[in-house]
C-alpha cells in the first residue's frame, strides 16, 4: 500500500475527500480511505488503454458522484469499488467482509450491469428494464454506472473506432433515455453531449460551431435582460434566488434542429433565461411580469407545473417578444424543481437525510417508488404492447430475476431454483443437470434462487434424467412438466430393461 507521499493520485484523492466532506460533514473518512486504498491495491499494476494507472478510472467514478451532492458516502465508497469485482482479484466475499452487505451489493449490482452485452436496442432495452427492476433494490447502482459511463466516455478517443462507436450508441440509446426517464437531465445532457462527437462528428461540429456563433452576443443581450428582470421583480417584491441563461446541450439541439429543418430561427429555445424562485406563487408572479413587460409568442406558454412532463419535469416556460423585439424563452420554476430537474430521482435521493429521520429503513420505501416509476415508463415505451400495459406492479413482486454466466437475464418465480434455472434455459439442461453453481458457490439443486443472482448449470450427459425428487422443490410448471413426463420416460425405460431381465 502506498502513503501519501509515494501515492502519485493522493492529490486527486484528496480533492475527493474534500468534496464528501462538504456533503456529509460527519463523514467516516476512515472508510473512504480504506476503499481507496483497497481499490488501488487491488487495481496496482493495471493501466487504463490510455496508459494512466487504472485507478484514475474509480477515482474519476467517484469524484463525479461526490460532485452530484445528491449520493451518499455508501455510494461513493462503491463507486471507488466499482471494479475490483469485475477486473481484480478482490473476491465479493472480502468486499462483504471489509466493506458490509450494503457496499457489497451495490459493487455486485454494478458487476452484474458490467457482464450485459449491447446486442441490439430493443433486446438490450428488454433486459435493462428486468435488470433495473431487479436491482431496484438499490438505485444507487444506476447512478454508479452512469458516473462510470460519464468517465469511460471522457476517455474514449483513445479507443478503436469500432469500439467508440458502439459505446458512444449505446450510451444514446440506452443510457441518456432511461437517465431523461429519471428525470436526470444534467447527466443526460452530459452523457449527450460526450456521446455525440462520436456518433456524428460532422454533425457535432456543426451543431457547436452553430452555438458558438450566436453565444457571445446572445450572453451580452441576455446580461442586459437580467438587469430589467431583477429590477421589475423587486419593484414586486420577488428576491429570485437565481438568474442565468443557459445554452441548450448540443446533442439535444441538433435533434431539435433536425426536426425544424436545421432552421435555427424557428428554435426559440437555444439559449434561454432561467429564473429560480423561493416558491410557487413567485413562480406564477413572476411570469406575469414578464407578461406585462413583454408579449408572449401565442401558444408558447407551458404550465408544466400544472402538468408536468412525464419524467417529472416541472417548470413554466414563456417565450415572449423581449428587448429589441428579440425572441426569448423564459423558464421559471421554484428551486426543488430545478433540482429535480437537473438530478431527477436523485434529488429525493438523501439517503443521509431519510435514514437519520427515519431509523435508516429506507430502502424498501424507495424501492416501490423506483419500481413503479419503471413501469410507468415501461408502460410508456411499450404502448403497443397491451399485454405488458396491463402488467401490473405486483407482477414484479412474485418475481426474481437470476443471470447466465453471459449476463442474460431469467425471470422466475420467487424461490425458484437452480433446476427451475436449467428448465427455462432448455428441457436438455434440466434433465441433465448435475450440480448448480450460484455467484461462484457450489450450492444445492434445491437452493432458493435471490434476484440478482448469476447462476451456472453443470450438466452429465451420462445422466440418466431427472430426480424425482426434484418434484418436492420445483417452482416453475415447466419445471415439474417436464421433470414428469421425463420421470415417466425413465421407468418405461427402467421396466423396459427390467423385464427381459428377469425373462432370462
Ligand atoms: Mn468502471
Amino acid at each position: 500500500m502506498q502513503n501519501a507521499m509515494t501515492d502519485p493520485h493522493h492529490a486527486t484523492f484528496r480533492n475527493l475527500l474534500t468534496l464528501i466532506r462538504e456533503a456529509e460533514p460527519r463523514v467516516d473518512i476512515d472508510l473512504v480511505t480504506l476503499a481507496y486504498e483497497t481499490a488501488q491495491q487491488a487495481h496496482a499494476g493495471q493501466k487504463r488503454i490510455s496508459g494512466e494507472d487504472y485507478i484514475i478510472h474509480p477515482l474519476g467514478v467517484a469524484t463525479y458522484l461526490a460532485d452530484l451532492h445528491y449520493t451518499d458516502t455508501t455510494t461513493i465508497i462503491a463507486g471507488l469499488l466499482h471494479d475490483v469485482i469485475e477486473d481484480t482479484s478482490y473476491t465479493i466475499d472480502a468486499l462483504r467482509k471489509d466493506f458490509g452487505d450494503e457496499i457489497a451489493d451495490i459493487v455486485m449490482g454494478v458487476t452484474v450491469l458490467e457482464k450485459l452485452k449491447y446486442r441490439g436496442v430493443e433486446r438490450y432495452l428488454e433486459n435493462l428494464r428486468k435488470m433495473f427492476v431487479a436491482m431496484a433494490k438499490d438505485l444507487r447502482v444506476i447512478f454508479i454506472k452512469f458516473a462510470d459511463r460519464i468517465d469511460n466516455l471522457k476517455t474514449l478517443h483513445v479507443w478503436p473506432h469500432e469500439k467508440q462507436l458502439r459505446i458512444a450508441q449505446e450510451t444514446a440509446e440506452i443510457y441518456a433515455p432511461i437517465a431523461n426517464r429519471l428525470g436526470m437531465g444534467k447527466i443526460r445532457g452530459e452523457l449527450e453531449d460526450l456521446a455525440f462527437p462520436y456518433i456524428d462528428p460532422d454533425a457535432y461540429t456543426w451543431t457547436k460551431n452553430l452555438l458558438l456563433s450566436i453565444a457571445p452576443k446572445r450572453e451580452k443581450y441576455l446580461d442586459d435582460v437580467k438587469d430589467i428582470i431583477k429590477k421589475a421583480l423587486a419593484k414586486e417584491k420577488i428576491k429570485p434566488v437565481d438568474i442565468h441563461g443557459r445554452a441548450k446541450h448540443l446533442f439535444s439541439l441538433y435533434r431539435k434542429l433536425l426536426r425544424y429543418d436545421r432552421d435555427i430561427s424557428r428554435i426559440y429555445d437555444i439559449i434561454t433565461m432561467r429564473i429560480i424562485v423561493n416558491n410557487l406563487a413567485d413562480c406564477y408572479a413572476t411570469m406575469g411580469i414578464i407578461h406585462q413587460r413583454w408579449r408572449p409568442l401565442k401558444g408558447r406558454i407551458k404550465d408544466y407545473i400544472a402538468n408536468p412532463k412525464p419524467n417529472g419535469y416541472q417548470s413554466l416556460h414563456t417565450t415572449v417578444f423581449c428587448e429589441k423585439g428579440e425572441i426569448l424563452e423564459f423558464q421559471i420554476r421554484t428551486k426543488k424543481m430545478h433540482e429535480e430537474a437537473e438530478f431527477g430521482v436523485a434529488a429525493h435521493w438523501r439517503y443521509k437525510e431519510r435514514s437519520e429521520q427515519e431509523g435508516g429503513s429506507t430502502t424498501a420505501k424507495l424501492d416501490l417508488e423506483w419500481i413503479r416509476e419503471l413501469t410507468r415508463w415501461h408502460k410508456r415505451i411499450h404502448d403497443k404492447e397491451e399485454q405488458l400495459q396491463k402488467m401490473k406492479l405486483d407482477v414484479f413482486q412474485n418475481r426474481i430475476f437470476v443471470f447466465t454466466p453471459k449476463g442474460e437475464i431469467i425471470d422466475l418465480p420467487e424461490d425458484a431454483t437452480p433446476i427451475d434455472f436449467a428448465y427455462h434455459i432448455h428441457t436438455e439442461v434440466g434433465n441433465h443437470c448435475s450440480s448448480a453453481i450460484v455467484n461462484d458457490h457450489l450450492v444445492p439443486l434445491d437452493t432458493k434462487l435471490r434476484s440478482g443472482d448469476i447462476v451456472e448449470i453443470v450438466t452429465d450427459k451420462k445422466r440418466k434424467g431427472p430426480s424425482p425428487d426434484w418434484l418436492q422443490f420445483v417452482k416453475t410448471t415447466t419445471a415439474r412438466s417436464k421433470i414428469k413426463s421425463q420421470v415417466k420416460v425413465n421407468i418405461v425405460d427402467w421396466l423396459k430393461n427390467i423385464v427381459p431381465t428377469t425373462k432370462k
